[in-house]
């Protein structure tokens, strides 16, 4: 059956994302496996009236088809976020709008891969990434993640090595899996190596604004001179994730070339979408909600941290991320983190996490486990990081 199927599909990269969703939990399971924002904080009021006003002020014409890069009003506005919030300068012409972030990264694989090109991810990764790139056939070069993030002479060896590497790809601010933030230095670092080395560098940014303590770092974009750096964010996290808009920030020769990819891949992000999220930026102070949500996630965060401080045995290591939605927790080698999971948590404890291994280019670590913490309630973190622990304990003694 396999041969009328295209290789692409064929080379797995739906499995990735599938492998992520472990079994079954029940009603009253306790999910630390899933990515998504709180649904209780969504703007439900404030979007309908954005909605029914985008529609009255512009009647049938919303529906029609409209322009591949998205309303000129809405890419002025998304230019000026990010300055505000990114220290970027860009103008309307330097932003693509796209369904998510996720479009982004696929664009932006197509735009630059070809079978066997080489990329370097971080070990580990975002999964949607892979499963995007994976498309292209590349070759992945892995980096290790530390406290501040990526490895930069484990980093500068590879490029040295591999002088025709073209692209790297990171997750500098809370990053998904591990929750770890980029240091300064770093950013800094990074684009003098894309300079030194001529790659380019997709700074992936969704949790980016979503910052709970410590204090706010520039983007790596902000620090680009010579357009290496290709900076994409989205709604997701910040607003409502089924609105799917995400934005890619680049020199306007990039966008002109992921603009006709993008005419290829959809037409355009709809419409009626985009101007109801542009009214809502009118009528709404986005960076205001932003804030209503941090101390419910805040709250979150400390305190998953405080019981894993509490359960957790001393050779179990977790990260302590300032912002974000996930904590990264690392298991004695020895430990298969899928087994775990689907031998002891799911059917015995009812709680889930995502096994390590989706997130690593090559599948070839299998001890670590993300946690979500932003989608589930203190009480609820309680029980489940405790049963999570006794778990743990009872499979090191096994
Ligand atoms: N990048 C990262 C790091 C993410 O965590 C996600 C969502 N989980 C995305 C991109 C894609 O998000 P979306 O398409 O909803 O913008």
């Amino acid at each position: 059956m396999n041969e009328v199927f295209a290789d692409r599909v064929v080379m797995g990269s739906e499995d990735r994302l599938a492998e992520m969703f472990g079994g079954s939990l029940g009603e009253d399971g306790i999910k630390f496996s899933a990515g998504n924002p709180n649904a209780e904080l969504f703007p439900i009021m404030q979007m309908k009236k954005a909605f029914n006003k985008a529609i009255e002020k512009s009647g049938s014409q919303i529906f029609e088809y409209q322009t591949v890069s998205g309303f000129e009003n809405l890419r002025r506005r998304l230019a000026q976020w990010a300055g505000q919030t990114a220290d970027i300068k860009a103008v309307a012409d330097n932003i693509l709008i796209t369904q998510g972030g996720q479009q982004a990264l696929d664009l932006i694989g197509k735009l630059l891969l070809n079978a066997g090109d080489e990329v370097v991810v971080e070990a580990p990764t975002y999964v949607g990434a892979l499963s995007a790139f994976d498309q292209y056939d590349p070759y992945y070069y892995d980096v290790a993640m530390e406290d501040d993030g990526i490895n930069l002479e484990q980093l500068e060896s590879v490029l040295q090595a591999h002088p025709n590497i073209k692209l790297l790809y990171t997750v500098p601010d809370f990053h998904n899996p591990t929750g770890v933030t980029l240091s300064l230095n770093k950013r800094k670092k990074l684009v003098e190596l894309a300079e030194k080395y001529d790659f380019f560098i997709l700074e992936d940014t969704p949790y980016r604004d979503l910052r709970y303590k410590g204090t706010k770092l520039p983007s790596i974009k902000s620090f680009d001179r010579h357009g290496h750096v290709l900076f994409v964010s989205s709604f997701s996290k910040i607003l409502m994730p089924g609105l799917r808009v995400g934005w890619v920030v680049a020199d306007k020769e990039i966008i002109d070339r992921l603009r006709k990819l993008k005419t290829s891949s959809d037409l355009e992000t709809p419409g009626i979408v985009l101007a109801a999220l542009d009214q809502y930026m009118e009528d709404n102070d986005l960076r205001k909600h932003i804030e209503g949500m941090l101390q419910t996630y805040r709250s979150r965060l400390d305190a998953m941290l405080a019981v894993l401080d509490e359960t957790m045995p001393a050779d179990v290591h977790y990260t302590r991320p300032e912002g974000g939605f996930f904590i990264w927790l690392t298991l004695p080698e020895i430990i298969d983190a899928q087994k775990l999971l689907s031998e002891i948590c799911i059917p015995k404890d009812r709680i889930s996490f995502v096994p390590g291994k989706v997130f690593y280019a090559h599948r070839n670590k299998k001890n670590g486990m993300r946690l979500n913490f932003s989608g589930v309630n203190e009480e609820r973190i309680n029980v489940g990081i405790t049963k999570l622990a006794k778990s743990i304990r009872t499979a090191i003694k096994a």
